[in-house]
């Protein structure tokens, strides 16, 4: 049985909890897509850890982690954080990689950075983790598959191939110093080092996972206000972050993913630039960012300060629906408990009008909220175990925010940890 933990907004929705939460009744943890760009946070009883490539089941002893093919892998850091882990005495956790997962190569950090140098002003917030060039080249057909590192003359032709083409490109666009072939040749007998003892062909075990009844989780990054086509396009990241491409990048069958679990934060934050319409700013903007998430809401992988903003009941409900949401988790709840009332976005007005529907990126930009306001239950609801003892307003901000977005919430987080987690059951489960 497959199950996916997904984002519905801009990312850092919390997956990561909620990954690490449902892991504990999981054999397998898959990552599909991305890579070391974004992070998810996770507290657990052996630390608070910053995760960027490995899944967020790696701090259990019989889980199996899994870096699918889909994913963009950076080794060093793959290296690197299997090393932060164990050195904070998690038992060393079982990972496998595919063998058809790409690598991100060192030049492709370095484009990364002299594009956004070269654009400015226009740039688009990018993390500089090189994912953007990373899968222009994936698309292109001049990636490195894993499985090439153990071809060394096959290795040592296409190196030269295409170092031909990137050093054009690094002298006459970027005025920047070329590739030594040699180098980088070198480069990558080190990652061949570094990566052998995890490489596997993991659609053929997934298959066999599936076939003895294993429970596989599909871990997400970002969300899907992020995705490449159903996104804010420009304004997205490089791989497709809805759980329909979790077959694709773990290599599943697509029928056999049954639970999509969507994350929603019970307010807004986005890293990067692009339309976000219930942002708000100045010190309204600080004080939830200094409350949000666990010790502030600044990004996992670069510490940049997030931008904040009110739930949106119109990017939400999109965000659900292509998701193809069966559960919703409904996260860092216990942080709105010092408002005395909570402005909600219930719809977009573009161009005189008024929709609930999640618009294309060149009428988002001109998209203003409508926003209500809900009353506040102005206490911590932090420890509380049971639906019902949270306070009436809490429940009434709950159920109002299901009612708008149409999709059941089952699980209400009002804690970074494991236990901080409210089952309900929802009139609107089939
Ligand atoms: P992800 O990328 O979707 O996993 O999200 P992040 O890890 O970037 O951001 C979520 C942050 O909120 C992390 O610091 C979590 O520890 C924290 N968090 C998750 N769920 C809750 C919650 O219910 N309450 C609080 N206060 N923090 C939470």
């Amino acid at each position: 049985m497959v199950k996916a933990v997904v984002g519905a907004n801009w990312g850092d929705e919390g997956k990561g909890k909620i990954t690490d939460m449902l892991a504990e009744e999981a054999d397998i943890i898959v990552r599909f897509q991305g890579g070391a760009n974004a992070g998810h946070t996770i507290v657990n009883n052996y630390g608070k850890f910053a995760l960027h490539t490995l899944p967020s089941g790696v701090f259990y002893g019989h889980t199996t982690s899994i870096i699918g093919n889909g994913v963009a892998l950076n080794i060093p850091i793959l290296v690197q954080e299997i090393k932060s882990i164990t050195d904070k005495k998690v038992p060393m956790p079982k990972i496998l990689v595919s063998d058809r997962c790409q690598m991100v190569m060192p030049y492709h950090i370095l484009f990364d950075q002299y594009e956004e140098e070269r654009l400015g002003g226009k740039s688009f917030g990018s993390t500089k983790s090189g994912i953007a060039p990373f899968y222009s080249d994936k698309f292109a057909k001049i990636g490195f598959q894993v499985s090439e590192l153990f071809e060394d003359g096959l290795l040592r032709d296409k190196v030269a191939r295409i170092c031909e083409t990137k050093n054009v490109i690094l002298e006459h666009l970027y005025h920047k110093p070329v590739i030594n072939p040699e180098e980088l040749l070198e480069t990558l007998r080190e990652y061949r080092e570094m990566i052998a003892p995890y490489v596997c062909d993991v659609s053929s075990y997934l298959d066999r996972a599936l076939k003895e009844g294993k429970t596989i989780l599909l871990e997400g990054q970002l969300g899907t206000l992020k995705d490449p086509d159903h996104g804010i396009y420009p304004m997205v990241t490089s791989s497709s972050t809805l759980a329909a491409y979790g077959a694709i990048g773990a290599g599943l069958p697509p029928y056999e993913i049954k639970e999509i679990v969507t994350v929603c934060k019970a307010y807004s934050s986005a890293v990067g630039a692009g339309a976000f319409v219930s942002e708000i700013f100045g010190d309204e903007a600080d004080e939830l960012r200094r409350r949000g998430g666990d010790g502030g809401e600044f990004g996992a992988t670069t510490g940049r300060p997030r931008r904040m903003g009110w739930f949106d009941c119109v990017a939400s409900k999109y965000g659900c629906r292509l998701q193809g949401t069966t559960d919703v988790a409904f996260t860092v709840l216990d942080v709105l408990g010092y408002l005395d009332e909570i402005p909600v976005c219930v719809g977009y007005e573009v161009d005189g009008e008024v929709t609930t529907d999640f618009p294309v990126t060149c009428k988002l930009e001109k998209a203003k909220p409508v926003l209500t306001k809900m009353p506040g239950w102005k206490c911590d609801i932090r420890g509380i175990r049971k639906y019902e003892e949270l306070p009436e307003n809490c429940r009434k901000y709950v159920e109002f925010i299901e009612q708008q977005i149409g999709y059941p919430i089952t699980m209400v987080s009002n804690g970074p940890g494991r236990e901080d987690i409210i089952y309900r059951e929802s009139p609107l489960q089939q």
